[in-house]
């Protein structure tokens, strides 16, 4: 049976409620009831002894008995449930309740035994008997017998007394079901609250509005915690979707360009208002080895964000200086000088690919804007949990307007200027990717005109919790 979160908790509140309240009643009742039966037992033996000794009392040596006194002990003593006989040391009767009243004897006796059957139904009990030799100063002067419902009985006081002690147990066990049922719903609907919420959000979410506030004002941990999750899955969610729809928009932009620029120019020549020479052709195979480049890049891309990443532990400097001198050429032919004076070994835990295209990314980025006879600082450092990269150069600098994009696809600061450079604006893009996929930041600093900053941390292991960059 499929039931509600609130329901299923406030049954089970219930539930509990019941079940504890069941174990203390049965176990107050089993002890009570046993200290109740020897405290009884007890009784009945105790005031016996105090009739024995009252009508001992009695007895005056030289005198006799006193049977007037005798007969208001037995009065009393009936009152309580008790059947007395007293008889003096020749067997003669000084005193007999049933002689006295039998109607009332007999009447007792069928009270106790009702009063017993209203405590313990179907309880058997018969009439008994207690016989005692009455002494003094060690002389026996008569004798007595007690007579009482038994093995024992309890009289209306005791019946009133136990039954209010049940009626007690009784409404404490109502008011607690009570305060369990109310304190059930009211918590069950605390907890149920929030994630009837989630739900809703989730819902919303999957619907596709993603701009739902969500917010839980629960203080359980968990569930705030289930709140913020939902928040941040509502904006990532919009955030990628935003992406995949702005993603489609650029490629259709980018290609757009190159493609018109072709159709123009093929249309032209075909049609023969242009004829078809060395020159034009040579546009049209730019255009071309544009749209395959931006196809390549976006290949890469998509690798870097699906593929699994293959960490290892090595040597950044190495790698550094292993990539400086594939640039050399480059550089040399540009006029430009690369500068790295870390030689010490830094180790890290990383996919030596990737961060080789993040190292490639920036330097390409350096020496492509930067300016003829520029210079190109390579900075690394570690500290105990991270590595410290940066790439500076005293190139053309970024715009302050655009330097808030530049990790965007496709994104271009100076568009004119980046086809001459061939740039797609898709290198930082990747290079961010990888770093994050690292746990690590990358950060850029720029002066237009001046010269730009690229400032990476990477942590050193992948194992460690906590996020030191
Ligand atoms: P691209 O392939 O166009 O270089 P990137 O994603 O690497 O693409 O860079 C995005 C844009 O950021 C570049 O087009 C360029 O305008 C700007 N940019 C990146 N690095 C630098 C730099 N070192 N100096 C000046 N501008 C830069």
């Amino acid at each position: 049976m499929v039931i509600s979160l609130r329901s299923r908790l406030t049954w089970t509140y219930i539930f509990f409620a019941i079940i504890c309240i069941a174990i203390i009643s049965i176990l107050a009742n089993i002890t009570l009831e046993r200290q109740f039966r020897s405290y009884i037992k007890a009784n009945i033996v105790k005031t016996n002894l105090q009739i024995k000794k009252g009508i001992i009392q009695q007895y005056q040596t030289g005198r006799g008995w006193n049977t007037h006194a005798i007969e208001q002990i037995g009065v009393q003593s009936l009152e309580r449930g008790l059947i007395i006989t007293v008889h003096d040391m020749e067997g003669r009767t000084l005193w007999d309740a049933r002689a006295y009243d039998y109607r009332l004897c007999e009447q007792m006796i069928e009270h106790m035994s009702k009063n017993m059957n209203s405590r313990y139904p179907g309880w058997q009990g018969s009439y008994m008997e207690n016989r005692f030799d009455l002494m003094k100063n060690n002389k026996t002067i008569g004798t007595m017998s007690i007579g009482y419902y038994g093995p024992f009985f309890l009289t209306d006081t005791d019946l009133l007394f136990i039954n209010t002690l049940n009626h007690i147990l009784l409404g404490v066990t109502l008011f607690a079901l009570l305060f369990a049922l109310i304190l059930g719903a009211v918590t069950a609907k605390r907890l149920s609250d929030p994630i009837a919420d989630a739900i809703n959000a989730a819902e919303a979410i999957a619907e596709g509005n993603y701009r739902s506030e969500y917010s839980t004002s629960s203080r359980v941990i968990e569930l705030q915690r289930l709140g913020s999750t939902m928040q941040r899955l509502a904006d990532v969610l919009q955030n990628q979707e935003s992406l995949r729809k702005r993603l489609t928009a650029d490629v259709a932009h980018e290609l757009r360009t190159p493609l018109a620029t072709l159709q123009s120019h093929m249309e032209a020549m075909m049609d023969g208002v242009w004829e078809m020479d060395k020159k034009r052709l040579e546009v049209c195979h730019g255009e071309i080895l544009r749209i395959q480049r931006i196809v390549q890049d976006l290949s890469r891309l998509s690798k870097y964000e699906s593929e699994p990443m293959q960490f290892s532990r090595f040597d950044l400097t190495q790698l550094i200086h292993n990539i400086i001198s594939s640039f050399e050429v480059e550089t040399v032919n540009n006029g430009i000088k690369l500068s790295f004076q870390t030689t010490n070994s830094i180790f890290i835990d990383g996919d030596r690919d990737r961060l080789s295209q993040v190292v490639i990314n920036l330097l390409s980025n350096a020496q492509k804007y930067a300016r003829p006879g520029g210079v190109v600082t390579i900075g690394l450092s570690e500290t105990d949990a991270t590595v410290e990269l940066e790439v500076k150069d005293n190139g053309i600098g970024i715009d302050p307007s655009d330097l808030p994009y530049i990790f965007e696809r496709f994104y271009r600061a100076d568009r004119s200027r980046n086809r001459l450079t061939g740039g797609s604006g898709i290198g930082l893009t990747i290079s961010k990717a990888i770093v994050e996929a690292h746990g690590g930041t990358i950060k850029v600093q720029s002066i237009l005109g001046e010269g730009t900053q690229v400032m990476v941390c990477l942590p050193k292991r992948q194992s460690s919790s906590a996020n030191s960059c």
